[in-house]
């Protein structure tokens, strides 16, 4: 007799996973592996920036006290008594009437107050000496960029949480962070089922398929972080599957398998899962597709038992998986963005559950469009190599016409603070 299983609500499967999420430990880094890594500690700045009053520009290092009476009938002319660089440190300025040349970058000589940019000025030679004609009055602290005045020593820059940017890297090097404090990435385990399974490498054979998941989901897992460790494939025999997956408990943080979960005569997951004495979180969701994504517990550990079927396996990662491997890795951001946009075409299908359609989004004039790609079955993969978002309709209408506002889920943006939230059902 088939199994009865009772459909729960996506928001409530999403709930039931992150109920069972935990922060990774910190592990330290070279600064030069950091990229994509998401920071265990705030940073804070060790210093000042700028570290000293310097130049902004190339000019002369003054004493406004000097120009006070400059106009452009009466120039006032000063001598230059140096040139200095970026990196280098003038010698004091003691007497009045006397101007240093300085570099962008330079530090204010001591002595000097402002800084005359080098279009204001005229060079003349005069007595012998290299001077500079000043028309205007400057006041102290014209054009200097004084030490802190865009970050004092001590301020907080980024918190725990944020992900490792280019700009998040600047950070780390102007406040020598040679190593960098991250969370460490959950190791995540993925077995693929299915005795018609061939490796990439293996020409095609009559009722067998290449296994696309293993791969896919691998990437899926990178990309949210993860340390994918893809322990291979595995028939459908029930002590072959048991064995493997209970050893590669011990060395993961979780498990991931696709196919098997369904109500067939070879889908062994749910057996094994219960003698494993895991506690199953939910065995099938109002969703498609991917209704049969089930998820079960045991010692802490969560098994992600996800569809064979490709786009399916695809869904249920990134509603359930993603943003349990996110959340270890203490991002704020753990779950898809959702937004509207335009259909772009007729969806005519009914949809009794809430249906996730494999979409391509575009922005025009301020306007968000997606376009539902390929084949909407659960068992497509080519539609997917197209897909960067998905679109949301809820479960229990009859189909969407183009120019229909829908719900998207972003696939490939920051990610959101907010769970998914279901669609409303047009009255
Ligand atoms: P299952 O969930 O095991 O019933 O599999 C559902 C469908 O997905 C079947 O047509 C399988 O052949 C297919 N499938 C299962 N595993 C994979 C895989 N790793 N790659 C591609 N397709 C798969
Ligand atoms: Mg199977």
């Amino acid at each position: 007799m088939v199994e009865k299983r009772t459909p729960i609500p996506v928001p409530e499967a999403q709930k039931r996973v992150m109920k069972n999420r935990r922060t990774g430990p910190k592990e330290w880094v070279s600064i030069n592996d950091a990229d994509g890594r998401v920071l265990a500690e705030s940073i804070y700045a060790d210093h000042d920036i700028p570290p000293f009053d310097k130049s902004p520009l190339d000019g002369f290092a003054v004493q406004s006290e000097d120009t006070k009476r400059a106009t452009s009938e009466a120039p006032v002319y000063l001598e230059v008594i140096e040139t200095v660089g970026a990196g280098h440190v003038a010698k004091p300025v003691t007497k009045p009437g006397q101007a240093v040349r300085v570099m962008t970058g330079t530090m204010i000589p001591e002595g000097c107050d402002a800084i005359v940019m080098f279009e204001l000025t005229n060079e003349v030679e005069r007595n012998g000496k290299t001077m500079i004609e000043i028309k205007r009055p400057f006041k102290a602290g014209d054009f200097v960029s004084f030490k802190g005045e865009e970050t004092k020593k001590g301020d907080p820059l980024v918190t725990a949480g944020t992900k490792v940017n280019p700009g998040v890297k600047a950070l780390l090097a102007t406040f020598g962070y040679p190593k960098v404090p991250v969370i460490r990435k959950p190791v995540v385990g993925i077995f693929a089922t299915g005795s018609e399974l061939l490796e990439v490498e293996e020409p095609m054979e009559p009722g067998k398929i290449r296994n696309s998941n293993a791969y896919m989901v691998s990437a899926q897992v990178m990309d949210a972080g993860g340390e994918a460790r893809y322990y291979g494939k595995l028939a459908d025999d029930f002590d072959q599957c048991f064995e493997a997956v209970s050893n590669a408990l011990d060395e993961v943080d979780i498990l991931i398998t696709t196919g098997g979960v369904s109500v067939g005569d070879f889908d062994y997951l749910p057996a094994i899962y219960s003698k494993l004495g895991a506690t199953t979180l939910f065995n099938k969701i109002a969703m498609r597709p991917g209704s049969v994504t089930t998820v079960a517990e045991l010692n802490g550990k969560l098994l992600f038992g996800l569809s064979g079927n490709p786009s399916a396996c695809f869904v249920g990662f990134e509603l359930y998986t993603r943003p349990w491997i996110q959340s270890y890795l203490a991002s704020n951001v753990p779950y898809l963005q959702q937004t509207t946009a335009t259909l772009q075409k007729d969806f005519p299908k009914p949809n009794p559950f809430t249906r996730f359609i494999r979409s391509r989004i575009e922005f025009s004039e301020g306007r968000v469009f997606t376009e539902p790609v390929g084949l909407d079955k659960s068992q497509t993969v080519t539609s997917l190599a197209h897909a960067n978002a998905l679109t949301v309709v809820p479960g229990g209408t009859r189909g969407f016409q183009k120019g229909d506002q829908v719900d998207v889920l972003l696939l490939q943006s920051e990610g959101s603070s907010q769970p998914i939230k279901l669609p409303e059902k047009e009255s």
